[in-house]
């Protein structure tokens, strides 16, 4: 039987001082720490205190499902404060555009996220 690895981090006390966030080093560290072997991180916090912690988790985690389910025609984001979001390509937000575009010469999107809040111009 072949078997794998995987290292699992304990939070508070292990990755961060207690409620605490993670240091760059130690960032980094998981960084390229992942890049060799599976990682999971243990904590007895919710993900979203969790989240807080440790910074870009969720980055780390959509990273992952989009190498994992490559194959399926699926999408990953970080949806909102606490959530991933796994939908079919192409059903983004950016979905309804093509109603619109027709109508419309200049769209606002306004959401919480930064990195998906724009201006499109048609
Ligand atoms: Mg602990």
């Amino acid at each position: 039987m072949s078997r794998k690895a995987i290292l699992l981090f304990d939070v508070d006390g292990t990755l961060t001082a207690a409620r605490q966030s993670i240091t760059k080093k130690m960032r980094e560290f998981m960084h390229e720490t992942h890049k060799k072997v599976h990682l999971a991180v243990v904590g007895g916090s919710d993900l979203s205190k969790i989240t807080e912690q440790l910074g870009d988790i969720k980055d780390l985690l959509v990273a992952e499902l989009e190498k994992r389910f490559s194959d399926y025609g699926l999408k990953f984001s970080i949806g909102g404060q606490t959530s991933v979001d796994a939908f079919p390509i192409g059903w983004d937000k950016t979905y309804c555009l093509r109603y619109l575009t027709s109508e419309y010469d200049t769209i606002h999107f306004f959401g919480e996220l930064y990195h998906i809040q724009c201006l499109i111009t048609v």
